[in-house]
């Protein structure tokens, strides 16, 4: 048994999940260098005009981590923390996703190191152009796929189409979570919360007990926080307690998740929210829940303060929030920890959905795509749970050892390896 230990970088983290995923199948040396080590990485300066006139220069990555099933796939983030150790990690978080889902994609994840909430849109706008005109010799609708992460959303994926398309030709199918007038997937901007209600109710179905008994708190209340709150709520859940960058907000009764919405499009921020206790981000992890959701930063559950984690599952809803120390000790302690390779691949998922209408030039309604979600992220978390039950794993370890498993057969099959 690998022992995890604590100041791991984020890829060595993720890389901890591999390994111990490779020992499981009895993975070949060469095949485990290939599948922890990344295909391309390309780091390229982004000078950034500012609207005062002056210029800042600035950083962006973009990672290729594996593209044996298919073209590279993954978001963009706009952070401060966006390095290449970090983009390398997410990058690989993205080749476990897409193969634990089964969608026809390689990984790979993209960042600019920069504090997006420091800019302008017309800044935004120019640093998005900018970026993408440096890594367009890397990508295209059958190597490499772009998409929203931190910071970045539709309006980022529509600037982007537009760069790449004042190089290559109007392609709509070059990147995904588009607006829905460019050819976006109705859908898509829900979909990886919706995953995360999926696969926590899933969860919770096997563990016999009812939405209606069970009260959720959700750290992060950007896209994928938000609208799991909304949909966790529609669902019978009682959201007790959500957060952004400013605090928290909390309500033993339940929150009019609605309202919060409201009061975070006319102030900015959850916090002032009327009736509610105010929280920092640190307090909403240790709250007395029975769900915790971590859906923004990674690295959030550390060995610092998982003693102190009170909910019984907790479901990854960001990528890499807990460290590898902390899930032991969760696990140590029979707390349910949903993997993030499974519970935000909704996200993905319909991105998927999204690039096949696109090529197809057609598009679905939006039952269809949350059915063929829902089917997609239902047959996973099966496989996933079955494997963890016959094993006796963590669904961690399950889910990684299926994905890792998947790769390593497509990587054998096509010679590569
Ligand atoms: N950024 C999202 C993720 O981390 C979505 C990626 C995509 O749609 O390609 O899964």
């Amino acid at each position: 048994m690998r022992e995890p230990t604590d100041g791991m970088s984020p890829f060595e983290a993720v890389n901890f999940f591999f390994h111990g995923a490779a020992d499981w199948l009895g993975l070949d040396d060469q095949t485990r260098q290939v599948l922890a080590g990344t295909y391309r990485e390309i780091r390229v300066q982004v000078p950034l005009r500012r609207d005062d006139g002056s210029v800042e220069t600035l950083y962006g990555y973009r990672v290729q981590h594996n593209g044996a099933r298919g073209p590279y796939k993954g978001g963009v983030r706009y952070h401060p923390s966006a390095d290449l150790e970090e983009v390398r990690a997410l990058a690989s978080l993205m080749t476990w996703k897409t193969a634990i889902v089964d969608l026809p994609f390689g990984g790979a994840k993209g960042g600019v190191q920069v504090d997006a909430a420091s800019l302008s849109l017309t800044e935004l706008e120019r640093l998005t152009r900018r970026y993408m005109s440096q890594v367009s010799y890397i990508v295209g609708p059958y190597r490499d796929i772009m998409a929203p992460d931190m910071n970045t959303n539709a309006q980022t994926m529509a600037w982007m189409m537009d760069a790449y398309g004042q190089r290559e030709g109007h392609t709509l199918s070059i990147v995904t979570g588009k607006p829905v007038e460019l050819g976006g997937s109705l859908g898509r901007d829900a979909a990886t919360g919706r995953g995360a209600v999926i696969v926590l109710d899933q969860a919770v179905k096997d563990a016999g007990l009812a939405p209606e008994d069970l009260s959720v708190a959700i750290q992060g209340f950007g896209n994928v926080g938000s609208w799991t709150a909304r949909l966790a709520k529609a669902e019978g859940y009682r959201v007790v307690a959500v957060s952004d960058v400013n605090g928290g907000v909390y309500d033993p009764r339940g929150l009019r998740v609605l309202d919060v919405l409201d009061h975070v499009r006319a102030s900015g921020t959850v916090v002032g929210h009327p009736d509610t206790e105010t929280l920092t981000n640190e307090e909403i992890l240790e709250l007395d829940v029975d769900v915790l959701v971590p859906a923004a930063l990674g690295e959030v559950v550390t060995s610092a303060n998982v003693d102190d984690v009170r909910a019984r599952i907790v479901v990854e809803a960001a990528n890499h929030p807990v460290t590898p120390v902390a899930d032991a000790n969760l696990a140590d302690r029979g707390v349910t920890v949903l993997p993030d390779i499974l519970v935000n691949a909704g996200g993905v998922t319909v991105s998927y959905f999204e690039w096949t209408q696109n090529i197809q030039q057609f598009s679905w309604d939006e039952d269809r795509v949350n059915a063929a979600l829902r089917e997609h992220l239902v047959t996973a978390y099966q496989r996933v749970r079955d494997f963890a039950r016959t094993h006796e794993t963590t669904l961690r370890q399950a889910a990684f050892t299926l994905a890792v498993e998947r790769v390593a057969t497509a990587a054998h099959l096509r010679g590569y390896v």
